[in-house]
């Protein structure tokens, strides 16, 4: 890393997976609000101005010299009001739940780790499973960004947060979060392996009794592993050594430490929102296909069901839906893998993670949201100059 002029550095960045390089990117760290208005402002445009998060996303959002921004310096639990909690954007998830627990709270939902930070989770749909728990993007009351113009705007009408919730960064650089949380709770964590007829069969039945359930199924083996959540108090002695993955277990805690797993191997992932309904015919013609020609995979199928919500560009719109992730080695290319299971989960009405590969173009993704060319407008009216639209995005956006 090399410093080019005060509070700027040239840097070979690159994202958690290695699959995206930038190799000559700047870094920006504004100390606020401000001093990240002035960078928006002053900036050249169009397409090369993006904030980065943890670099948790699979896909280009950036490009090789992009001027990459960096808001650790936007971090903490700002105000409470009610069941509404204000975040800086920059926060990373980790934090977040020690800071919450402090008031008396907890988020509703939260993914497989926490390492993101909340405004990358949010700008992506990130999820986590619950029939009746939504994304962290669900949970979103209001937010504040600055626009592509450099001017700093709080969205907290219904409309704006339903273009907000999910919006990739594109309507600008979020400082602030306000979500909807919950009393602090605790979690009581259960893992068995069982035969994969047996685990779907059981599906609706955990689906309703447990707060949270999902299953990961493992080509090579072909057998599931099944993982129930319940609400507990949280314990004044919690057991919180994970259960390692394959292996039966259980362990509890509050819920910010039982959501969480480690994740130490690299891999790629797609991911695909269906809906519910048609969810174990998909998995089942994934798993034949699979069978068939990854026999020996040992990267699981991860299969979780989630609440919908209204966001204008969350996978999940419109109702319950079932996410099926697909995984391979980081080391490996994905493509043959991804590119014979993608179609399968397409023709079951699939809707792409938007953090996650895939290989849909603008056009088709616009078939898959009502809302598609609302959201654009909007996009046009925040950043009427494109300064976010790197060329992944442009791409699908512009
Ligand atoms: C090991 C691993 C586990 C994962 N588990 C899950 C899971 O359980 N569920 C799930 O749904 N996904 C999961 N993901 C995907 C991940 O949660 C998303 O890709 C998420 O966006 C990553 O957050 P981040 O902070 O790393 O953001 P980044 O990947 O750094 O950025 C994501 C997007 O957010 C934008 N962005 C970042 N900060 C801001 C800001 N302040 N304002 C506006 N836009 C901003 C970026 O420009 C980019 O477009 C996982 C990924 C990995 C690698």
């Amino acid at each position: 890393m090399a410093g080019d002029s005060a509070g700027v550095q040239l840097v070979s960045w690159q994202n958690w997976s290695g699959s995206v390089r930038c190799p000559d990117a700047r870094i920006e760290r504004p100390a606020d609000q401000a001093a990240l208005a002035d960078i928006v402002a002053g900036h050249p445009g169009p397409g090369a101005l993006r904030a980065y998060g943890s670099g948790h996303s699979f896909v280009p959002f950036w490009a090789a010299d992009d001027t990459l921004i960096d808001l650790g310096n936007l971090t903490g639990l700002e105000s409470v009001s009610g069941k509404v909690a204000r975040i800086a954007a920059g926060t990373p998830l980790h934090a977040i739940g020690p800071l919450l627990a402090a008031e008396g709270l907890a988020l509703a939902n939260m993914g497989d780790i926490d390492r993101q930070t909340l405004a990358g989770a949010v700008a992506t749909g990130t999820h986590g499973t619950g029939r009746r728990l939504g994304s962290l993007s669900a949970q979103v009351v209001a937010v504040e960004l600055v626009d592509g113009r450099g001017t700093l705007r709080r969205l907290d009408q219904a409309d704006d947060v339903a273009a907000a919730r999910v919006a990739l960064g594109l309507l600008g650089v979020m400082t602030a979060i306000e979500l909807a949380v919950v009393p602090s709770y605790g979690l009581h964590e259960h893992n068995h392996l069982e035969g994969v007829e047996a685990c779907l069969e059981q599906l609706e039945l955990r689906l309703g009794r447990h707060r949270h359930h999902e299953f990961w199924w493992v080509p090579r083996v072909d057998r599931c592993i099944a993982k129930t959540l319940d609400a507990i108090d949280v314990p004044a002695q919690p057991r919180l050594e994970e259960v390692p993955f394959g292996e039966e277990g259980e362990r509890f805690g509050a819920s910010w430490q039982i959501f969480p797993s480690t994740r130490d191997l690299k891999f790629n992932e797609m991911e695909y929102a269906v809906p519910v309904a048609t969810a174990p015919e998909c998995f089942r013609a994934v798993r034949n296909r699979m069978l068939r020609d990854f026999p020996k995979l040992m990267w699981p199928v991860e299969y979780r069901v989630l609440a919908g919500d209204d966001g204008w560009l969350s996978p999940t719109v419109g109702g319950e839906v079932a996410t099926l992730s697909i995984h391979q080695a980081a080391d490996v290319d994905p493509r043959p893998l991804f590119d014979a299971i993608e179609p399968i989960l397409r023709d079951h009405g699939g809707r792409p993670h938007w953090g996650k590969q895939h290989s849909l173009d603008g056009a088709a993704l616009a078939t898959l949201y009502p809302k598609f060319q609302d959201f654009c407008r909007y996009r046009r009216q925040l950043d009427p100059e494109g300064r976010f639209l790197t060329p992944y995005l442009a791409e699908r956006f512009a």
